[in-house]
């Protein structure tokens, strides 16, 4: 019948005083019912070990007040089950349909089928319920306000209705039912003889109006807070507030214990000073308590290290650790790695999302891939998935892959269906290899088209059924049938991926169950798609109970509180993580927060959060940081940190520098030992064969970045060959024809040769939609071949003008077959943008032309027939072909070289004497002394995209000895016998083009010297 309130500083006792008033009730009332209520299942199993450690705790309940309440509910007859996170899911998203339906949505019509939406809702509902707002309440409060607020208002009140017509509850409505039946009936809790509730902050409106009807009831109601009566320190701010409400709702006898906190020496001068404004002494910590590292990572393998360490000297059992971070979900994949390589068994507080198993990730994208068209990633992700067998083994897929490329299939079946007879038609196509500037390999060759597209055609079926409406238990039931169509269960791997597939069938189970309870009805696939993904959101993936022995908790920052333990490493005390970044709730804003009395989303008083956080150790305190963001730019301390520092010498403080010397012995990991061991160029444990080895092997791979770090590259690993030149000689000897982009290539980087010609690895790019530079290349010449193909109109440009219209019409048309491409949405302006450039060409071409009429379009040398080209380099003669694009003639009988190009990059005489633009001379060459055209007089590129000539000009070029079309062969000739011999010899260095390196350069995604820059 009476409410006391007890505060005291964390640590100070107050579990202990409310242990014996536990004691003393049973001592004198043996069987009187006695209930602990603690934060959360963890809280209570430390309460427990501790009341077992008084002297027995039989007749205690202790748990969390979801127990409390349903006790009170069962005792009283009310059995109301509890919504599951898919039945909640589903009538949410019923509830918001319904709402449409009776037009009472327009806001929020357009998101209103969004899984994130929905998962929006239930969180505001949840928030709702446990700041005891009734939906009138809400209603009333938002008639006059805004529609999205008011739209809200309808949907809850609609979503109580629901649940009271059902007659389930959802879980945060527990306390609704607990305090009616608490209201309906005043014995329902009166056997209660002592209620406690130990390790709470902070308590929702709810709650407190539960706590108010129940203390009416029980006997005595115990309430303990941390902090100080009267302090107005900033880390008592939040516990300050709580007080006075408490104070104002149950009018209770307040008492204090007066004790001091029994921390270690360190933790009590922060819990007695930290955060206050006026100055302190700084004292000697009793060891360093906070460590500064460069990264995250490094943070988190301190800390981890700490721990070993005192695991391991000082015997300390893991499970008397904790680890706190704040921002969890970007510590979580850290902790997890670094714990696995130091050998430490770790839980987490808060089990994974379900929707982040593998297995279950893997389910999610192939279902969702009819709604997104079949998307080529995705469709290539759940192709390589490993848990599914789909009848296409690792080649196939990888065939598969090619065809996506080659025919640029960005999505959909029927790019698939168009793509394999494109693919069929063209197979046949045995074009040379010549001109990579407009032709490269068809990556398909060799792959039976025809088995493929059948063996893929299963896939497609898989989904044969989905265009039917059905209920939840007929698309439960088809989706269970398409895993063990697929032997999904087969192919999981390890303990982990089944409990993924056992939570996702429990996840199967609530959504049939939710048709059962709310009833049945027909709905589209995209409909059972997004109630998977709500019921999955909800869930869960339990780790294993075996994990949970002697291991280290990790928890965030906000559940340091209540329990406590022997050692405690604190993370993330820097700018942006703690405190955190607070936002506000874009549905239930500020304003509605402050009128309707709920807690506010800004100002979460992180400051107590923090002040709880370092007051858990009993032993040892760890606080750390990372001083460096990723671009290596400094991160700003947060001001918890600061505050922390400012209050011991500069010997409590560690800062991990890279040049920090670390003892081999203090390696948390064999991997971390060869690591320092590699740093300071001497392995400690010398008879260990293993470690050796793998320090050697680092070792050397240490070597190859040194070298590949040094300015000049030299030395096997940067591309000098001279151990094989013997075997690349007779690969790359006279004997082989060559063509000029192939010369070019080595011209341009010799490693960029190694790469593409000698090892010949091509790079995977996913498909996109338009042209390539080949595929636009090669369009662009084929309509300039089209329009001057009748020699005898040449100088007519009206004509020439006329003809352009009517070949790109017909090129046009054809051109995302012929060259295998997808059109792009900008594809009808591109190819204006193209008629138009192709015009200025005709125009300024025929305006140099005056005199010269071409003899020769697409001329081959060396191909089908045609003579090749014999280059007398002095020691030996090399063969070379190739096309010339146009091939002019004057009325002395004269010749002039045209060669087209799409872009302007290299086209001049640097580009001549750099060996990156060899064509011209050689195509000069051809048709002079192969073909016997003519004399060559003049030659230049033409560059489409601007209309205009190149700067090198054969007739204009001028060498230090000669000048003309003699001078630039002389130039070519001496380029070719320098790459020929680098070929030969084995030098393939990376040397970065002046300008940067082609972004087509296969090795432009790894390569150590790879420098932006250059354009086409
Ligand atoms: S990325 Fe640059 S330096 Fe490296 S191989 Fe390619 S072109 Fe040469």
């Amino acid at each position: 019948m009476s409410i006391e309130l007890l505060i005291a500083p964390p640590a100070a006792g107050k579990t202990e005083t409310c242990i014996q008033r536990i004691k003393t009730v049973q001592f004198s009332q043996p069987l009187s019912r006695v209930w602990v209520l603690v934060p959360d299942r963890k809280t209570a199993v430390y309460f427990r070990n501790r009341l077992a450690a008084s002297g027995g705790w039989i007749g205690v309940m202790v748990g969390t007040y979801r127990d409390l309440y349903r006790d009170i509910l069962e005792r009283n007859g009310v059995f109301t089950p509890t919504l599951t996170p898919a039945l909640e899911h589903r009538l949410v998203q019923e509830t918001v349909d319904e709402a449409f339906e009776c037009k009472e949505l327009v806001h929020y019509a357009s998101i209103k089928s969004k899984p994130g939406f929905i998962l929006a809702l239930q969180d505001c509902f949840a928030e709702l319920r446990i700041s005891y707002i009734s939906p009138d309440r809400f209603f009333k409060y938002t008639q006059t306000s805004t529609p999205a607020r008011h739209e809200l208002a309808v949907l809850y009140a609609r979503f109580v209705t629901r649940l009271q017509e059902l007659n389930w509850i959802d879980q945060e409505g527990q306390i609704w039912l607990a305090i009616s039946a608490l209201e309906g009936n005043p014995q329902a809790a009166a056997d209660i003889r002592l209620v406690v509730a130990d390790g709470f902050s902070f308590f929702t409106a709810a709650l407190r109006r539960f706590i108010k009807l129940l203390s009416e009831q029980a006997g005595e109601t115990l309430i303990t807070l941390p902090g100080v009566l009267g302090s107005n320190r900033p880390v008592h701010r939040r516990t300050r507030a709580m007080i006075e409400i408490l104070q104002r709702e149950f009018a209770p006898k307040v008492s204090e214990l007066n004790s001091s906190p029994r921390l270690p020496t360190d933790s009590l001068y922060l819990e007695q000073h930290v955060l206050d404004p006026y100055e302190f002494k700084a004292q000697e910590a009793s060891r360093p308590i906070m460590i500064e590292a460069r990264s995250q990572s490094e943070e988190v393998r301190e800390a981890l290290r700490w721990i070993k360490e005192l695991n391991k000297r000082q015997h300390l059992p893991m499970s008397a650790c904790a680890v706190f971070a704040s921002s969890l979900e970007t510590y979580q994949p850290l902790l997890r790695a670094t714990a696995n390589e130091f050998g430490i068994n770790i839980h987490f507080s808060h089990p994974d999302p379900l929707a982040e198993s593998p297995a279950v990730l893997a389910v999610l994208n192939l279902l969702s891939l009819p709604q997104v068209d079949y998307q080529t990633r995705n469709l290539m992700n759940t192709l390589h998935s490993p848990y599914f067998n789909l009848g296409l083994d690792a080649k196939m897929i990888e065939d598969l892959e090619k065809v996506t490329q080659e025919a640029s299939i960005v999505k959909g079946r029927d790019q698939w269906e168009d793509a394999w007879k494109m693919l069929e038609e063209t197979g046949s196509d045995d074009s040379d290899d010549v001109d990579e500037d407009r032709w490269h390999e068809p990556i398909t060759q060799g792959i039976d088209l025809a088995t493929l597209r059948d063996a893929f055609d299963r896939f497609w079926h898989l989904f044969d059924s989905i265009t039917q409406a059905c209920s939840l238990a007929e698309w439960v039931t088809w989706l269970e049938e398409l895993l063990e169509d697929l032997h999904f269960h087969e192919k999981l791997i390890g303990e982990r991926d089944h409990e993924a597939y056992e939570s996702l069938g429990e996840a199967l189970k609530a959504l049939v169950l939710s048709e059962s309870v709310a009833g049945i009805r027909k709905i589209e696939y995209t409909h059972f798609l997004s109630d998977l993904q709500g019921t999955i959101a909800g869930a869960r993936l339990d780790e294993p109970r075996e994990s949970r022995k002697n291991s280290l908790l990790v928890g965030g920052m906000v559940e340091a509180r209540a329990a406590r333990f022997k050692t405690v490493a604190l993370l993330g005390f820097s700018e942006g993580l703690f405190p955190e970044i607070e936002n506000p709730d874009p549905f239930l804003d500020e304003n509605l927060r402050r009128d309707l009395g709920m807690e506010s989303r800004l100002q979460r008083e992180q400051t107590s959060i923090f002040y709880q956080a370092f007051t858990r150790a009993d032993q040892y305190i760890l606080i750390t940081r990372p001083y460096l963001i990723d671009d290596g730019s400094p991160w700003e301390a947060s001001p918890y940190w600061l505050a922390a520092k400012r209050l011991f010498a500069d010997s409590a403080l560690v800062k991990i520098k890279a040049d920090t010397p670390r003892a081999q012995a203090e390696a948390a990991s064999a991997q971390e030992l060869v690591f320092w061991g590699i740093q300071q160029n001497s392995l400690d444990y010398q008879t260990d064969h293993d470690l050796v080895t793998r320090w050697q092997a680092i070792q050397k791979a240490g070597d190859i970045l040194n070298l590949r770090r040094s300015k000049v590259a030299s030395g096997p690993y940067e591309g000098y060959l001279d151990q094989v030149a013997s075997i690349l000689a007779a690969e790359y000897s006279s004997e082989r024809i060559w063509s000029a982009s192939r010369l070019e290539t080595y011209g341009t980087c010799p490693h960029e040769f190694l790469v593409s010609n000698v090892l010949k690895l091509t790079t995977k790019t996913l498909p996109e939609l338009g042209m390539d530079a080949i595929q636009l290349g090669s369009m662009l010449h084929r309509i300039l071949e089209k329009v001057y193909l009748d020699a005898s109109f040449a100088s007519d440009t009206q004509y020439l003008l006329d003809k352009l219209d009517e070949v790109t019409a017909s090129v046009f048309q054809k051109a995302p077959f012929t060259y295998g491409f997808r059109p792009s949405p900008l594809w009808e302006v591109e190819k204006d943008q193209w008629v138009e450039k192709l015009q200025q060409t005709i125009q300024v071409l025929e305006d140099e032309s005056q005199g010269w009429k071409p003899v020769s379009l697409e001329q081959k040398f060396g191909i089908g027939g045609t003579p090749a080209l014999a280059l007398n380099l002095g020691s030996e003669t090399i063969r070379l072909h190739g096309y010339i694009d146009r091939v002019d003639k004057n009325m002395r009988g004269e010749i002039r070289v045209i060669d087209y190009k799409t872009g302007g990059a290299n086209l001049d005489k640097a580009g001549l004497e750099s060996g990156r633009r060899l064509q011209l001379p050689i195509y000069a060459l051809a048709a002079q002394d192969a073909l016997q055209l003519g004399e060559v007089v003049e030659g230049f590129y033409w560059k489409i995209g601007t209309a205009a000539a190149s700067s090198l000009k054969l007739s204009k070029y001028k060498s230090d000895e000669d000048k003309g079309p003699e001078a630039a062969y002389r130039t070519a000739l001496a380029q070719i016998r320098r790459i020929l011999a680098g070929i030969r010899s084995g030098k393939f260095p990376p040397i970065p083009p002046k300008g940067g390196c082609p972004s087509y350069c296969p090795a432009a995604q790894w390569c150590w010297r790879y420098e932006a820059g250059f354009s086409i």
